[in-house]
């Protein structure tokens, strides 16, 4: 078994309706340039975020037409470990996808900078260990129905762990594999992210073995670099290998 995932797709693309420096049609002209055949158009929010339905009003002309289907998605971080999302109670009906990030470390009490958490393990006040079962914990319970109203996808799984000190190789296999059989009964989308580089190829061996749909992402913040995979080409080579050995 191989980890699938198709490289003519972004699903994570930001524009200047956040912090991107291109526009939806910019975005969506160079997306059909490098013949994608799925764009998901997607933005920063926070709770407080009141522009979400002119947002998914302005992609809304882009969908339906031939050639390139065109999802719109919204980007919210995890603030604690019972897995509450920096996301506007009402969300609009024209929101596809909730890309559940994250940017800052979901501690019990709340959202934590990752450099305090990287003190506190150095210092001794937590463990790493401590500290990967509360992200686990956190990632798993965003992804709930409880918290996520739309179909999430996990953005860039993990990406906090070396702002922390700490490698994905330091996540036990029982968490991991814990972990990944609760995002196969979510129903959510794990991005393999660009940017980041993240998650690594052992855990999306782990996703992909519980059977985990794998999406490509760019995180792009500007139009050249959508569809542009070079990380996400590697880890996807290199989970095969992964996942013969530990079939193994
Ligand atoms: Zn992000
Ligand atoms: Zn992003």
């Amino acid at each position: 078994m191989t980890a699938r995932v198709e490289l003519d797709e972004d699903f994570h693309v930001h524009s200047t309706w956040s912090d991107g420096a291109s526009t939806l049609a910019e975005n969506v002209a160079s997306a059909r340039e490098r013949g994608l055949h799925t764009l998901c158009l997607v933005d920063h929010v926070r709770q407080d975020t009141a522009w979400v339905p002119e947002f998914t009003a302005a992609v809304a002309p882009y969908r339906g037409r031939p050639g390139l289907r065109v999802l719109a998605g919204v980007e919210a971080k995890i603030l604690d470990t019972a897995g509450h999302l920096d996301l506007p109670l009402d969300l609009d009906d024209g929101v596809d996808l909730v890309l559940v990030a994250d940017h800052r470390f979901p501690a019990a009490a709340g959202p934590l900078h990752p450099d305090d958490v990287f003190h506190a393990i150095k210092s001794g006040t937590t463990t790493a260990a401590q500290a990967i079962e509360d992200l686990c914990r956190a990632t798993a319970n965003a992804i709930s129905p409880a918290r996520c109203p739309r179909r999430p996808l996990l953005a860039h799984l993990f990406s906090v762990l070396p702002k922390i000190g700490l490698s994905e190789s330091a996540v036990p296999d029982p968490i991991l594999t814990e972990l990944a059989w609760r995002i196969a009964r979510s129903g959510a989308l794990i991005e393999v992210n660009e940017k980041w580089c993240c998650p690594s190829p052992r855990t999306v061996a782990a996703l992909a073995a519980a059977g985990v749909p794998l999406v490509a992402g760019s995180d792009s913040h500007h139009c050249r670099d959508i569809g542009r995979y070079d990380s996400v080409a590697a880890t996807v080579s290199e989970t095969a290998g992964n996942v013969a050995r530990a079939g193994n």
